[in-house]
């Protein structure tokens, strides 16, 4: 194969494993189904540092949301788990050990989900029905895998990168952009760009260990939070925005 050709197919499968709305391997949800309807996402967790502060604040302020956990973490929090579903979250499975998948093959990567997928049902007795790839990355056979463990890939619209450990100010404002959208109070089915309701992807733990430090999380959602129910913004999980859910 020609190198340039070689280079472009690298190119696009780099695009397809990493581009959050890319269809390349498989659909992938990236919305909700009005613009007024705001996904909140959190992966990486159970986290015994941050999540019963993020439950508390997401009650106060009626809010529901997606928990994209960590199979390992799930094994030693079981009753955070149960928590995060008691109090009306749905959860999501990000796999056993967080692995780059678009580095794993097929068998790794079936094992991957299956053990997270075990994980959560021992722990809260449901199963999974969404699915987050660690890093954002797929491959391939990721999507097939996802469907025969009946689940759907989830994806987002929005990152603003809570991980980086920069100050609350800065995560603050590279949020904003979901409340310049919903200000416009664009109307049902044409939303931003023709498009509709933000998912926003967040991290209540950190995939390399217990108790990382997201505190900067919940100070960027205890700002946001009442500001986004004053312009009218409605906090749902990825169980109710489901039958609306657009396929991106
Ligand atoms: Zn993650």
């Amino acid at each position: 194969m020609p190198s340039s050709i070689a280079a472009g197919l690298a190119g696009l499968t780099a695009y397809g494993a990493a581009y959050p709305r890319a269809q390349l391997f498989g659909p992938t949800l990236c919305r909700t189904g009005a613009p007024n309807k705001l996904a909140i996402t959190f992966d990486d967790g159970p986290n015994p540092a941050i999540t019963p502060k993020l439950l508390d604040l997401l009650a106060k302020h009626n809010a529901r949301a997606t928990f994209f956990l960590v199979g390992k973490f799930v094994r030693e929090c079981p009753e955070m788990t149960r928590e995060i579903l008691a109090r009306g979250h749905a959860l999501g499975n990000h796999t056993d050990t967080h692995p780059n998948l678009f580095l794993c093959g097929p068998q790794k990567s079936e094992e991957e989900l299956k053990r997270c997928a075990d994980a959560i049902r021992l722990a809260a007795g449901v199963e999974p029905r969404w699915f987050r790839p660690p890093f954002g990355f797929r491959s391939p056979w990721l999507s097939q895998i996802v469907n025969r463990q009946g689940m759907r890939t989830v994806m987002w619209t929005r990152i603003p990168g809570d991980w980086r450990g920069k100050p609350a100010e800065w995560l603050i404002k590279r949020m904003n952009p979901i409340a310049e959208n919903a200000r416009r109070k664009l109307p049902p089915r044409t939303g931003y760009g023709g498009l509709t309701g933000d998912i926003l992807c967040l991290h209540d733990g950190n995939h390399r260990h217990l108790n990382g430090d997201r505190a900067h999380t919940l100070s960027a959602l205890e700002y946001w939070l009442p500001r986004w129910s004053d312009l009218g913004l409605e906090f749902v999980t990825m169980d109710e925005t489901f039958s609306k859910t657009v396929e991106a």
